[in-house]
């Protein structure tokens, strides 16, 4: 019922509105209010708070499926997630029921505020200050990139105390929280990936003091599963278009796919994909029984895998399409444009790889 509900979506609102999206760069308020409408924010939400359980596994395969048209619009859904995390994981009773049932019906967008100019990928090193200010916090420092700051309501994120890292939320309006640009990006554009000031920003603790890096990688578990799936979907999509071209497309007296060199092509990437796609699947059933070490290597194996057999099927697919690839009459460079982000963000390829080398050598092989 699920997949039918996002099928129809997809199919008259989304697919219609991604070449657009991706043009123009302008975040979709229409597609965002149309998935509300749905019910879809509603399944990052537990069902105490306004949301609903359709469990992780249909929730990623809705954001694969939504990705094999538009990838920034699977990130609406995807990010979204995100953006919650730390209140699903960490927030109180009273945070939790004052906010969480309003991302649930697409009413209040969340935002993960982790990144600055000077951390990224070593997200530990992050220099903004939270210093107490009687009930409340005040926070001060710049996040980077931070997807839908400009068109976010509710902010978690994340500041240094004095008893470490710490996660905080803030909502938009709030006394000293300054929106500034957003980046014009290669890939999934219509994103808002947007530059924060926080000029002593008033904000309220989530968790407790120094909890925070714990609360940002609970989150990056479920983020990066995320990733993996809007990579499966952009994989997808890539490759439909490739293979009706390689069908039908003659050279040389027959279909493309009947030359070895591009069917053999296709069939490695297909390989690649569908393997990818199998440590997804096990990697959301280790998330959904616990956010334990062993989880976490299996989302950083998933991710690792689903993002670069997304570049390479994307990268594939161009090549079949040849010229046609290169044009924007077929989304298939768009596809590409978009594999490449997923390649960097919510811990890049180098970081999945220091998290998988690391177990290596303390634990040995994850299976
Ligand atoms: C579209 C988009 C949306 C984003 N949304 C959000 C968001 O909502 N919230 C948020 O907090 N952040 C967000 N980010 C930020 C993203 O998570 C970071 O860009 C990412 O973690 C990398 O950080 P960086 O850009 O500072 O690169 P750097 O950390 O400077 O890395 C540069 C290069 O060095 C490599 N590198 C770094 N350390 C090592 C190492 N130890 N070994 C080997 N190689 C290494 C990296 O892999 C990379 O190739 C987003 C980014 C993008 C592009």
């Amino acid at each position: 019922m699920i997949a039918e509900t996002v099928d129809a979506l997809v199919r008259d609102v989304i697919a219609p509105r991604a070449a657009e999206i991706d043009r123009t760069a302008a975040f979709p308020r229409d597609v965002y209010a149309a998935m509300a409408a749905a019910g879809l924010f509603a399944a990052t939400v537990p069902e105490s708070y306004g949301g609903v359980d359709i469990g992780l596994r249909a929730l990623f395969e809705t954001v694969e499926q939504i990705a094999a048209a538009s990838a920034s619009c699977a990130m609406l859904l995807g990010n979204c997630g995100d953006g919650v995390g730390a209140l699903v994981h960490g927030g109180s009773d009273e945070q939790r029921a004052r906010v969480l049932p309003r991302i649930a019906d697409g009413s209040a967008i969340p935002c993960f505020c982790l990144t600055e100019p000077g951390a990224g990928s070593d997200a530990a090193a992050l220099t903004t200050t939270a210093v107490p200010d009687g009930r409340a916090w005040r926070l001060t420092g710049s996040k980077l990139y931070i997807t839908n700051g400009s068109v976010g309501d509710v902010f978690c994120i994340w500041a240094r105390t004095e008893a470490g890292i710490s996660c905080f939320l803030a909502e938009r309006g709030a006394e000293g929280l300054l929106v500034g640009r957003d980046e014009d990006l290669l890939g999934l554009r219509g994103l808002p990936a947007t530059e924060l000031h926080l000029d002593g920003c008033r904000a309220e603790l989530v968790g407790s003091d120094g909890d925070g890096f714990r609360l940002a990688m609970a989150t990056l578990d479920e983020a990066r599963l995320n990733i993996a799936a809007c990579a499966l979907g952009t994989a997808r999509g890539a490759l439909t278009h490739a293979l009706d071209h390689a069908r039908t497309r003659v050279a040389f007296g027959q279909p493309l796919i009947r030359h070895q060199g591009l069917g053999f092509l296709l069939a490695d990437v297909v390989t690649e994909v569908a393997a990818a796609r199998a440590l997804w699947l096990q990697a959301i059933d280790a998330v959904a029984e616990s956010h334990d070490r062993a989880a976490s290597i299996r989302c950083a194996l998933a991710k690792n895998a689903c993002c670069n057999a997304a570049m390479r099927a994307t990268t594939e697919a161009v090549q079949v399409l040849g010229g046609a690839g290169l044009t924007r009459d077929v989304p298939v460079e768009r596809f590409f444009r978009d594999a490449k982000t997923f390649q960097i963000l919510d811990g890049t390829t180098q970081i999945q790889q220091l998290i998988i080398s690391r177990h290596l050598e303390r634990q040995g092989l994850p299976f």
